[in-house]
């Protein structure tokens, strides 16, 4: 990248690129030949993406993994299992106007989560820079479809534009392709079970959830129903939505679940593979 942003700048500015980019001193600008002489073949494109590639890979060891059948959260070695009762946030629907309110709330806490996309949400620019700020902050962006597409419903041509859009859009914000999808009423087909895998993605239902009913629909009986769930156990993977309710109920429950012992863990060390 860098050699690409030089060579445009040797071509329209060339005392510019002597000054950023070479620590050389300025007497060199009054050649400009030997500038661009010196640039060029020194190192490919290529290898130099390749470098800045592997300094910011992060080596991040799992510790978690889905559980194939329950889509609960467990310790990959079981002999770690320790006392430690775990539960995943999700959040599904994400950007649709709470998703930074909710990423706040949990970063306050100290905790994270993943957020589940509907691509469309992204394609303003409002919910692709939210979706941009919540990665930063540390959270997990990953896959619920373009449009909430009911998969089984669709030709398999338009379920892969609907998974395949979403990872496209994801990428191109946060500069990394997701690693972990969620079908819409978790409804899936054998087609889009299959594309999700080859797409490097780990399938995920949930556990339990309660905020997309109507009795539910309200912080104070969310908190209450979500913290006294007959579900609520070591290993839930908790479903919630971008909702204000929702929002309004997250620092409740993520303060409850603490205070009943749950280790609310970090996606980022939640095996997709
Ligand atoms: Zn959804």
């Amino acid at each position: 990248m860098k050699i690409k942003l030089l060579t445009v700048l040797t071509l329209s500015s060339l005392a510019l690129t002597a000054c950023q980019d070479h620590p050389a001193p300025n007497e060199d600008i009054e050649n400009p030949d030997d500038e661009i002489a010196e640039v060029e073949p020194e190192e490919t494109p290529e290898e130099n993406v390749d470098d800045e590639i592997e300094e910011e890979e992060e080596v991040v060891e799992f510790q978690y993994q889905v559980n194939p059948t329950l889509y609960s959260v467990e310790p990959i070695n079981p002999d770690e299992a320790t006392d430690e009762k775990l539960v995943l946030l999700t959040y599904d629907d994400a950007p649709d106007g709470n998703t930074l309110e909710i990423a706040e709330a949990l970063a306050e806490r100290n905790v994270s989560a993943i957020f589940f996309v509907n691509g469309m949400y992204m394609e303003d620019e409002e919910g692709f820079e939210v979706m941009q700020k919540v990665h930063e902050m540390g959270f997990e962006i990953a896959n619920h479809t373009h449009t909430h597409a009911t998969l089984p419903d669709n030709t398999e041509e338009d379920q892969k534009e609907e998974i395949l859009k979403t990872s496209e859009i994801i990428e191109k914000a946060i500069g990394e392709k997701p690693r972990f999808f969620r079908a819409p009423h978790g409804m899936n087909t054998d087609y889009s079970k299959q594309l999700v895998v080859d797409e490097g993605m780990k399938l995920m239902n949930w556990s339990f959830g309660y905020d997309w009913m109507g009795e539910y629909q309200d912080a104070a009986a969310l908190i209450d129903i979500t913290l006294n769930a007959p579900e609520l156990g070591n290993g839930s993977n908790i479903l919630m939505h971008d909702r204000t309710w929702t929002a309004e109920a997250t620092p409740a429950i993520v303060d409850g679940l603490i205070e009943q012992g749950f280790t609310i863990i970090d996606p980022k060390l939640l095996s997709h593979e």
